[in-house]
């Protein structure tokens, strides 16, 4: 770090990583990032994790993409093959001029053969206004709705369940709520390492006396500080779940008032309950049906409890009925719109929520107005200046890359999101990338994704921009450009106009403040929030009035659905799509380490994130390796129904003796290679929480 008084300049903006959304002040000297410092947000009054802190210098790193790139017409077949050293074996740099034309040439033909043959994804690391020009460049340009993003694969059955029965897809209070809370539950998260900052007020929670409630296969790292932990078995949430809320149906614990007020379909929930007794469940989840009744009258019994959940719950192909427990709970125990109560998917990316808000989904325009309303569309085709587009729900991300694969799709443009990576049986989708007849990919690296790329457009990193993202606790609050981007790079806002205006939609955005008001005209959500009030203010939507900061506690005076009432849906169990035999008889699970971010091309290029974490490894319990003849540091070799990798063993007691965890940042053993494309049918997510999986040592000579 050196001299922390050797800077010439501080600008205010928000951590790229999470979605906690801990605001930064960037030290910045010869245009370049030289330390970060916490400031007082209202996310995270002036903490960061070790992310946040020291994982900022890959804005600087050697690879990042800095002239547009041509593939070349000699270059070896599309495939995982590009040295991200040296790119001058595939590709060619090519002017902005040049590079533009050719993408725009090539989006037209495929619009004039068949609007449909053109899909895109967008990214949830990019702004609120990028978001919303990436959807609106896919649905004025090509006239449907095959857009999406990577919210698909992390809590898009959180959302699903919300909408449904909450009729909202945002968190209900902010995790800072925690502080007014009498028990909190954390289920399928691991907030010590995913949202780090969030799990300080937690801690802090239970040291003033807060009963910490833990749920989670993995034995996570707030285990330590729980005064329960059900260390429940893989894909057995609903059971367990369903057999709390039976003790609290049977012992007469839920809020006959509060459900009678603000909730519909309770009687069907009731009966639905009725079987789901601990004795019955413990056979399925493993759990003491005592420790149940303890949570459930502990749950029941609290004057506030509030309910956050992670990719445990959201990534199964029971994600919907994972989050309709977790409503249904909070809603016949009264904990929704009151201090201290609520609902909260820890939302993953920093701005997941934002890009999702804003229309970067298939099925919903901004604010979640669907896509089947005339009046709807009408709307927004009002303000874009005419025109229609399909009132059919698009294509979701798996969808895509299947219509891609079956040669129906055969343009993608790709905007800062890495599916070669993050994909489930990513073989497929690369397989399938390789098959695209024009893959535009803007990014700042040559991403996994960008190795199959026809076009590669270099874009910004977060503390290059302009603009706003939203974190998971409905925050809006503005990103700042603190350096300027290496070479010909270009803010994304900025290429999305150009190529749009270039395939013939009338744009003409000049600032991206200008993007901003136009999503205002469409987007209640954003009332009394304005570009100005940003300079200065971080605002929660929704803002009541030019002075309110925001709510952070929401529908306290009614639901956004008929009535203003919130819906009981009962949920069934539904066993893993594929269960352990003799072939691959343990579980594989997946998820991020506290060092690494998501599919690695930002963390690994960070020096002391890189340093600290790397190497690709798993982690079993010491019994399991012992029993497999495994030393710790040892490679082992994991094989699935889709593929194989071999990864270096870690030994942790917190994993069931019949499970291996796989982090996902690592191309070298990418853990998605092995996990399971099967999809929940209402949000659409993959299951990557569960594969069945045979694990074996690798001789080593
Ligand atoms: Fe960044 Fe999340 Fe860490 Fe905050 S908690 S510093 S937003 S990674």
């Amino acid at each position: 770090v050196g001299d922390r008084k050797d800077f010439d300049t501080e600008t205010e903006s928000v951590c790229p990583f999470c979605g906690v959304g801990c605001k930064v002040s960037l030290k910045v000297k010869d245009n370049k990032v030289k330390y970060v410092e916490g400031i007082n947000g209202p996310a995270n009054e002036g903490r960061l994790c070790v992310k946040g802190r020291f994982g900022f210098d890959y804005i600087h790193h050697k690879h990042r993409l800095t002239v547009p790139l041509i593939r070349r017409d000699d270059a070896p077949a599309k495939g995982l093959n590009v040295d991200p050293g040296d790119l001058s074996t595939h590709f060619r740099e090519a002017t902005w001029e040049e590079a533009m034309d050719l993408a725009a040439k090539g989006l037209i033909k495929l619009r004039d053969e068949d609007p449909k043959s053109v899909a895109g994804f967008g990214s949830a690391k990019c702004t609120n206004e990028e978001a919303y020009l990436f959807q609106k460049f896919i649905r004025q340009g090509f006239k449907h709705n095959n857009v999406d993003h990577c919210t698909r694969l992390c809590h898009a059955s959180s959302v699903a369940a919300l909408i449904e029965n909450v009729g909202s897809g945002a968190v209900t209070a902010t995790f800072n709520e925690v502080k007014n809370s009498d028990v909190a539950i954390v289920i399928g998260a691991n907030p010590i390492e995913n949202h780090p900052v969030a799990a300080t007020y937690f801690k802090q929670f239970t040291k003033r006396g807060g009963k910490l409630i833990v749920m989670d296969p993995r034995g996570v790292g707030l285990r330590r500080f729980a005064d329960e932990m059900l260390q429940f078995r893989p894909g057995a949430d609903v059971a367990m779940l369903n057999s709390i809320m039976n003790v609290i149906v049977e012992e007469e614990l839920y809020d006959s008032q509060y459900i009678h007020r603000w909730t519909e379909n309770w009687e069907a929930e009731k009966a639905h309950l009725k079987d789901f007794t601990p004795e019955a469940m413990e056979k399925i989840s493993g759990i003491d049906p005592e420790q149940i009744r303890r949570v459930a009258r502990t749950f029941a019994n609290a004057k506030a409890g509030i309910i956050f959940w992670g990719m445990g719950v959201s990534q199964h192909i029971h994600g919907t009925d994972n989050s309709r427990c977790l409503i249904s709970l909070a809603l016949m125990t009264g904990n929704v719109g009151k201090p201290g109560a609520g609902l909260h998917p820890l939302r993953g990316q920093n701005n997941v929520q934002g890009a999702s808000d804003a229309g970067l989904i298939p099925m919903f325009l901004p604010d979640y107005q669907t896509v089947t309303s005339d009046d709807v569309r009408r709307s927004f085709t009002d303000v874009w200046g005419g025109g229609d587009f399909s009132n059919e729900k698009g294509l979701t991300v798996t969808e895509i890359v299947d219509q891609v694969y079956a040669g129906n799709i055969k343009g993608m443009y790709i905007q800062g999101e890495n599916p070669a990576m993050s994909d489930p049986d990513v073989e497929h989708a690369r397989d399938a990338f390789a098959k695209l007849d024009l893959m535009i990919v803007q990014d700042i690296f040559l991403t996994e994704t960008a190795n199959y790329a026809d076009i590669i457009l270099p874009a910004s990193a977060l503390y290059e921009k302009n603009g706003t993202v939203s974190n998971t606790n409905r925050q809006v609050q503005r990103v700042r450009p603190a350096v300027t981007p290496p070479g010909e790079a270009r803010e994304d806002w900025a290429i999305t106009v150009e190529l749009g205006q270039r395939i013939g939609l009338p744009w003409d955005y000049k600032d991206v403040s200008e993007v901003f008001a136009e999503m205002k005209l469409n987007m209640k959500s954003l009332d009394n929030i304005t570009w100005e009030r940003l300079e200065t203010e971080t605002v929660t939507y929704p803002s009541l009035s030019p002075e309110d900061p925001g709510q952070a506690i929401v529908f306290g005076d009614g639901f956004p659905r008929e009535e203003g009432r919130a819906k009981f849906t009962p949920a069934a169990v539904i066993p893993p799509d594929e269960a352990p035999d003799a072939d691959f008889p343990m579980i594989m699970t997946t998820g991020r380490q506290l060092e690494h971010w998501h599919t690695g091309s930002m963390t690994r290029r960070s020096q002391v994130l890189d340093h600290v974490e790397p190497e690709a490894n798993c982690s079993l319990h010491p019994k399991t390796l012992r029993r497999l003849g495994i030393q710790p540091g040892e490679m082992l070799r994991l094989s699935t129904r889709r593929g194989s990798i071999e990864i270096m063993a870690r030994a942790d007691r917190a994993i069931a003796e019949d499970m291996v965890f796989v982090p996902f940042a690592y191309v070298e053993a990418a853990a998605n290679v092995l996990t399971n494309p099967a999809i929940d049918p209402y949000g659409k997510i993959p299951e990557f929480k569960f594969s069945a999986v045979k694990v074996e040592k690798i001789d080593q000579q």
